[in-house]
Order: C-alpha cells, then structure tokens, then sequence
C-alpha cells in the first residue's frame, strides 16, 4: 500500500480523489470507481502499487505506437483495474478486476526491478498498458523516473481519462501516449464506457501541446461509432492539432459484453482510412487486420513509402534520420 497522490480532504472524514475525471468523493472505509483506491480513516491509499498483474515484451508497434522507436522493442505491464467500464473492453480480465486487487495473481515488484528487467530483455522503452495504467500512476511515475535516469523511454497506453493535474504530471514523465478516441459521441461514452468524450478530447490535444509524442486508436464497431459522419469527426478534429498525428483505426471483435457485435469488416476500415485522408490526415493505419497495406507509413511530402510493414513487423525501414531518404521531408515522430 502506498499513500496515494492527488487527493484532498472532504467532509467528515471523505477524500475527493483527483487522479482522474471522475473526482470520486470516497468515504471512509470505501473504495473509488477504479477499485484501486481506497480511503483509510482519511488517508487515500493506492492498493496496487507495484502489483504487476501482466509484464511482458512487446513490438512497440502492438501498442500501437508507429512513430515512436518503430521496430523497437518495449516492456510492457499492468496491475489491476480501470476507470472505465467499456462492455467491448479486449483486456476485461485485468481491466474490470480492480476490486479483487489483493487476491489477482500477481509479482510484487520496485521500478528498479522493473527498469533491470527491461533493460536486460533488451527493450528501449517501458509501456504501461493493457488495463489503465491512470490508476497505478503513483507506481507508473516512479518508473518513468528511473527509466529515463537508464536511458528508457515511457509509454502510456490510455483512455485519456486522466485529470488535469495528472496530465500535467504526466507531461513530464512520459515520452509518448497512445490514446484511444473509442467515438465522437457522448452518448457512447456514458452507454458503453461510463465516461465523457470532452475530457478525452481536451488530453489529447493538451499532451501534444506539451510535447509528448501522441498517437490516437479508434475501434472502429460496426453500428455503433462507424458512420462516415461520425469518422469524419474525430478525423476532422484530430487533422486541427496536427495533419502529421497518427490514427490508427483498428477491427473490432465481439468479447466480453459486447458479443451482440460482428467484427469489423476490413472493407471498412480501408473506408476509415479514406476517410482520415480526406480530412487531411497524412498518417492513418489499419489495426488487426495484417498485410492489407494500411501499416505503411508514407512520406508526407512525396507519398513514398518509408516504412513498410507486416502486423507489428517491420519489412524494410527507409527513414534516414526522421527524414524521407527520397525528398527529405520530416516525418513527425521519436526517431532516435
Ligand atoms: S482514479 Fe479511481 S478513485 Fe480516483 S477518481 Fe478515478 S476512478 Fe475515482
């Protein structure tokens, strides 16, 4: 147990966690909405501080992340939990335990256990991913902070959820955020999720306003987020931060509580990414559907591939630099 960061005091012995946009007002003796956070006489504790419930190493591209270190790898963990409830969510195991924290099988581990492993597997990055890794940050800063003293860059894989304070935190311990934009709806938020859009929408702009290297994902489901209308949106609103931000719009498949769903045909998801193209978007990417040709990233300026990929498998990197080896535009990335 670990006392938690960003709380304050509430009435009669309440605290009003401050961690993420929910701001969860927990009463004594009780836990917040994440599962992972709970109020002792006062005192907010974080219950899953180095409770690694997954660790494993990773392309970076499986997170999916194209433009940071392409072809590196990451080691990646979670504990247990998540702020939101998504009935579609592919990791619900880890995600929608987070009440069950101390009985979910698990390694206690320090961030220096965490950086030597990392190190020793040969990664070059740390990933926190797979559940929501908002709701271990207390455990996430700490090894972003020894990660970067060894050379390691960080990853957070994210709903975006997070609240201002922990963005901005954030901005200064991680290197790169791949967020997800699950829809351009409200209503899907609060039906399928138990979140707000708006929240989301304002982190992804504000962490590449301060620097971090950001990647958005939409599961694209069908009848659900897949109109063209809706695409377009967060095409439209992404292409306003930057032309160069990538998209992936990755398949879905019907899991957890969400099996009513067929998955996402692939002809679809080529008509998602005309549809980023149209709105000005140079780098959009097909997810979950290997070898279809959408993994490639292209040059901005002339339309040359530069880096050719199979799934989460680099097949030729041409990339001098951060630059098109052909007409030496700047691809926007982490190239070094
Ligand atoms: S991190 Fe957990 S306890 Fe804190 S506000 Fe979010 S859901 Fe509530």
């Amino acid at each position: 147990m670990k006392e938690a960061l960003f709380y304050r005091q509430g009435r009669e012995r309440a605290v009003v966690c401050g961690l993420c946009s929910h701001h969860c007002v927990i009463e004594d003796g009780r836990r917040g909405l994440c599962g992972v956070r709970e109020n002792r006489g006062g005192v907010l504790y974080s219950l899953n501080y180095g409770k690694i419930a997954a660790e494993h190493l990773d392309p970076v591209e499986k997170k999916p992340l194209f433009h940071l270190l392409p072809g590196s790898l990451t080691y990646s963990l979670a504990t247990v939990g998540c702020n939101f409830s998504c009935l579609h969510c592919q990791n619900h195991t880890l995600s929608q335990s987070g009440t069950q924290v101390e009985q979910f099988p698990h390694a206690q581990r320090t961030p220096a256990q965490i950086v030597e492993t990392a190190l020793r597997a040969g990664a070059e990055s740390l990933s926190f991913t797979y559940s929501e890794p908002t709701v271990f940050y207390e455990f996430a800063a700490d090894c972003c902070r020894l990660a970067h003293d060894n050379g390691l860059k960080t990853i957070f894989v994210s709903n975006g959820y997070m609240s201002r304070s922990a963005a901005t935190a954030l901005c200064n311990l991680v290197d790169g955020i791949n967020i997800d934009v699950k829809a351009y709806s409200e209503k899907f938020y609060h039906q399928i999720c138990g979140g707000r859009l708006a929240q989301v929408l304002d982190n992804v702009r504000y962490f590449f306003d301060h620097g971090v290297w950001v990647e958005v994902t939409t599961l694209v489901i069908p009848g659900l987020n897949d109109s063209d209308e809706e695409l377009g949106a967060i095409a439209r609103f992404l292409a306003t931060i930057d032309p160069q931000l990538p998209w992936h719009v990755s398949a879905f498949r019907p899991i957890f509580q969400m099996l009513d769903r067929p998955a996402t045909p692939p002809k679809k998801l080529h008509t998602a990414r005309d549809i980023g193209q149209s709105a000005g978007l140079k780098h959009v990417y097909t997810g979950n559907i290997p070898g279809s040709g959408g993994e490639n990233t292209c040059c901005p300026g002339c339309g040359n591939t530069v880096i050719k990929r199979r799934g989460y498998m680099i097949v030729e990197h041409l990339m001098k630099q951060g630059n098109c080896p052909a007409c030496d535009t700047k691809v926007a990335g982490v190239w070094e």
